[in-house]
């Protein structure tokens, strides 16, 4: 896939509207992880050093269209400017100021941009605009119109087509900003052509969620593993006894069918040996190992077993090309995060060897840094679901806007 890049743009001077994904976690009015916002700094310093006013737009939450208090993006505006005066501080450029507009578009924010000079602006969440998620036609316009091209650096939100990361590109010359391009270079590695073996690693805390890209990855991998709750729906649709783990049991054809195409596919899909249980999911004490065919009734099901671990291990080993979305378990609880953080090791261990090792998911990423193995990894996606639809080779609105001719 070749992307426009902002190497196409002539930007001295310019405005340029640039579409960060800013959707950070907040507690109580702070933001309590900055890796989104820092994400953008490459792209933001790069233009800013070639001459370009930034107008910087996000959404944050879902708002559904209204203006929801809590969800103003006023608490971003100290991070956002300490954070790149410190970058343009290594680039022995000057501080700017962060201004805010408290118009998503139209003419207020058209005076904050007049009056922030070569200042950095942030509109307000764009989703406080029902035209956004609409992709509505005039909405698009009222963007286009604050500025002379557009760049789109916001891949955790390239799989919608909302008026600021698909609409508005048709309307200025538009590119696709450093961070974006390094993510579809990184994914690419999983689909296009990848050294082989091909292993990819699924979990999490759903089935059906994550069916297609299973669908799509089976016939591309050597091998592929399952845990998490997702192991469990599969276990349940051969007919073993998952005692109180969460399954879908509306999916249980769809499973059956993953592993047929697995064989047609020859491609190995690796079910868990073994299982970690706790009796109750509240319960601090729980905690045993049962085999994948010795569940009891009460079970259930929160973390992949250690001969299950060790296996993965042994295939992840093998590897040349590891894709991970998924938590094997409930790490979030310490007693069931051996599966979750033991993988994230040996991808660590693989990828000091010289495989590619790449992690796309919320949670996973989560997990990774968790382990203090993310420095180690070929990359980290900033894309839950984007990533995802990626590798499950979707078309993406907000890539195919910018795809070179
Ligand atoms: P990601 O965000 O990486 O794509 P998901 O959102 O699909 O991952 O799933 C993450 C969640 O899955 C985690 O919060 C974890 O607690 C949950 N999970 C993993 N294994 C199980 C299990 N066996 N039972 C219930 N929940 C699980
Ligand atoms: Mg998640």
């Amino acid at each position: 896939m070749k992307l426009r890049t902002i190497d196409s743009l002539d930007v001295a001077g310019k405005r340029v509207l640039m579409r960060v994904d800013f959707n950070v976690p907040l507690k109580e009015g702070r933001v309590t992880d900055d890796t989104r916002i820092r994400a953008a700094l490459p792209t933001m310093v790069e233009l800013l050093k070639r001459g370009a006013r930034l107008v910087l737009c996000s959404h944050l939450g879902r708002p559904d269209g209204q203006v929801v208090d809590k969800l103003r993006l006023e608490p971003l505006v100290p991070v956002l400017r300490d954070a790149l005066n410190s970058a343009l501080a290594l680039e022995h450029l000057a501080p700017l100021e962060v201004f805010l507009s408290p118009d998503v578009a139209g003419e207020g924010a058209q005076r904050t941009i007049a009056a922030a000079g070569n200042n950095i602006v942030l509109l307000e969440n764009m989703r406080f605009e029902p035209g956004e998620e609409a992709n509505d036609p005039d909405f698009c316009r009222q963007l286009a119109a604050l500025a002379d091209c557009y760049v789109s650096d916001a891949f955790g939100t390239v799989h919608r087509a909302h008026a600021s990361t698909e609409g508005v590109a048709h309307l200025l010359p538009s590119a696709a900003g450093r961070l974006v391009e390094a993510e579809v270079s990184a994914l690419s590695k999983v689909i296009d052509d990848p050294v082989r073996p091909l292993v990819i690693v699924m979990g999490g805390a759903k089935i059906s969620g994550k069916l297609e890209v299973l669908e799509s990855l089976i016939p591309l991998a050597d091998s592929v593993c399952i845990g998490g709750a997702m192991a469990n729906t599969f276990l349940a649709a051969q007919g073993h006894n998952t005692g109180n783990s969460l399954v879908e049991q509306s999916m249980f054809p769809e499973a059956l069918r993953m592993l047929e195409l697995a064989k047609e596919k020859d491609t190995a899909l690796i079910l868990p040996l073994d299982y970690r249980v706790g009796e109750r999911f509240d319960n601090p004490e729980s905690c045993e190992l049962r085999p994948a065919d010795g569940m009891q009734d009460g079970d259930v099901a929160l973390d992949i077993g250690d001969a299950t671990l060790e296996k993965y291990h042994e295939v992840i080993w093998e590897a040349q090309t590891v894709f991970w979305n998924g938590p094997m378990g409930v790490f979030e609880q310490e007693r069931f995060a051996t599966g979750t953080l033991g993988i994230a090791r040996t991808l660590a261990a693989v990828s000091d060897r010289g495989a590619v090792t790449i992690v796309g998911g919320g949670e996973s990423v989560a997990a990774v840094n968790r382990a203090n193995v993310a420095g180690h990894l070929t990359h980290v996606s900033t894309g839950g679901g984007a990533s995802l639809e990626f590798v499950a080779g979707d078309e993406l609105p907000g890539l195919r806007v910018l795809l070179a001719d």
